[in-house]
């Protein structure tokens, strides 16, 4: 099998080829760990350990040589540095964290490598998951592989880059308010965020624990389906959050045929729903028309569009800006130089040691939301930001339950834009936070969202098409993309050079 071939695999492509004998998970990890130092000038990667990568692989092909076969099985993954890796260093892409090494896994991180999946290493990210852009990483700038000169979205752009650039067939990311679907749509790669709670957050550095959730990018939604088999399922012993609900087969809900659905038109009686706000003045003229073309394709394919309203998405982002930050400034307390984190060289006494380790440990953009995070939940502020955006939270998931009597799956752009120039918005915070409109509602909801390549925008740049479903639905969400990415080939697309 020529390296070509190797990179070019998906996860079922790879998982395939290796338990036929065609290649090796050690021939495989070893061609991906080339490529990806080949292009560590897409800032990618954050970290190795071949030593560790090449037990676990060659560990795979015992397995195979006994006789075992298995969809992630000898399959080279890799983790967003948010997950906490036994081998690995961990930072969060913060200085805070530098070289610190963590003594379990994630839960996430072990159910893969009980799949049998192998560790290629560690993908940059904004620092504690705090972007749009991933350039607000302490360590590097992330690149977007269709363009260089732009970002690939973030919170988890190192994953979104690494995929779309081929340099692994899959990875890890989290979405508090979109940074799966995001970079996903950015890079034109398939993502999907679960339900909150579905999958452990055991082991992923927090940022805001009510919104966190961890989740697979992929090139393909079946692919996705592997890996969120793999990753979600109750682990209510390690995370009080997690969800009491059983594990599901994902794979085979892929290709269920729907109730009165036919070859031809395999969405036959799917109500896709088309929240008017998603579709209005902000969004830019050439990923409405990309969303709309997605859309006539899911027509042909038998579904029907129905207008629905969700008429509180303007009020995500200030309601999710005062929410985050809230809990990241609480959650990022433990990091004082004592109990976790950097500690300053130099300093005077005990509040002079915190003041510096802290300043020093963490960047411009951390540093901003523990202020508005501490303010908004100081003695006299509480009741009138805090406690109202909670209200409005509820009224935002209310709305998304109105809109599920009319339709099944909610459908829309993921972004208003394609990708921006790297320092595009790096002065201005307020203009990142805008460009999360379409993806902060699902989040303060708590319901599993994704993002499906739909075409090519502005500059030639990818437009991810954004579906939303239910609680628990993430099943149905897969099939829509799946039966999609089956008469499309937009998320086969590579950009040029990879
Ligand atoms: N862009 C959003 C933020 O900066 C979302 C980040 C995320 O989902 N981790 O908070």
């Amino acid at each position: 099998m020529s390296a070509q071939e190797l990179h070019q695999m998906g996860v079922a492509e790879l998982a395939t080829a290796i338990a036929d004998k065609k290649t090796s998970s050690v021939e495989a990890a070893q061609h991906l760990l080339a490529r990806a130092k080949e292009h560590q000038n897409l800032g990618a990667y954050l970290a190795f350990n071949e030593d560790l990568t090449q037990a676990q692989a060659k560990a795979a092909d015992a397995r195979v040589a006994a006789g075992e076969r298995g969809p992630l099985l000898g399959v080279p993954l890799a983790h967003k540095d948010i997950f906490v890796t036994q081998g690995f260093p961990t930072t969060a892409g913060s200085k805070m964290l530098a070289g610190y090494q963590s003594p379990f896994d994630a839960t996430v991180v072990s159910q893969l490598a009980a799949a049998g999946a192998v560790t290629l290493g560690k993908l940059n990210c904004d620092e504690f998951a705090m972007g749009s852009g991933n350039d607000n990483s302490a360590y590097a700038p992330v690149h977007n592989p269709w363009d260089t000169a732009r970002v690939p979205g973030g919170s988890s752009g190192g994953s979104a880059a690494a995929v779309a650039a081929r340099l692994v067939p899959a990875a890890t990311g989290t979405d508090t308010g979109g940074s799966i679907r995001q970079p996903a749509s950015f890079t034109g790669i398939t993502g999907i965020k679960p339900t909150y709670g579905r999958c452990s957050r055991y082991g992923m550095v927090a940022f805001a624990s009510s919104l966190d959730q961890a989740g697979p990018m992929a090139r393909s939604a079946a692919d996705c389906a592997t890996l969120l088999t793999a990753m979600a399922g109750p682990d209510i012993d390690r995370d009080s959050t997690s969800l009491d609900h059983p594990a599901e087969d994902y794979t085979r809900l892929l290709s269920q045929p729907r109730e009165g659905a036919n070859a031809a038109q395999p969405l036959k009686g799917l109500r896709i729903g088309l929240p008017k706000e998603f579709f209005g003045e902000g969004c830019a003229p050439d990923v409405i028309a990309t969303v709309r073309a997605a859309l006539s394709e899911y027509e042909k394919l038998g579904a029907s569009l129905v207008d629905i309203s969700l008429p509180r998405t303007e009020l995500s982002i200030p309601v999710y800006y005062i929410i985050a930050p809230a809990e990241a400034s609480s959650n990022l307390s433990r990091f004082d130089g004592v109990k976790f984190g950097h500690r300053a060289a130099k300093f005077d006494d005990l509040a002079d040691m915190y003041k510096k380790s802290r300043s020093e440990g963490f960047g411009p953009e951390v540093q901003r939301r523990i202020m508005i995070g501490t303010y908004v939940l100081s003695h006299g502020y509480y009741d009138a930001y805090y406690l109202k955006a909670q209200q409005i939270r509820r009224l935002i998931a209310q709305d998304f339950q109105q809109a599920f009597t009319q339709c099944d799956v909610i459908a829309g752009p993921v972004a208003p834009t394609v990708a921006w120039k790297i320092g595009e918005k790096s002065d201005d915070p307020v203009a990142n936070y805008l460009a999360d409109i379409y993806t902060l509602s699902t989040s303060l909801a708590g319901l599993p969202g994704m993002s499906v390549p739909a075409g090519f925008g502005a500059a030639n740049m990818p437009v991810g098409l954004q579906l939303v479903g239910n609680y628990f639905k993430e099943g149905e969400l897969l099939q829509t993309a799946h039966a999609f990415q089956q008469a499309t080939d937009w998320h086969t697309r590579t950009p040029s050079g990879f």
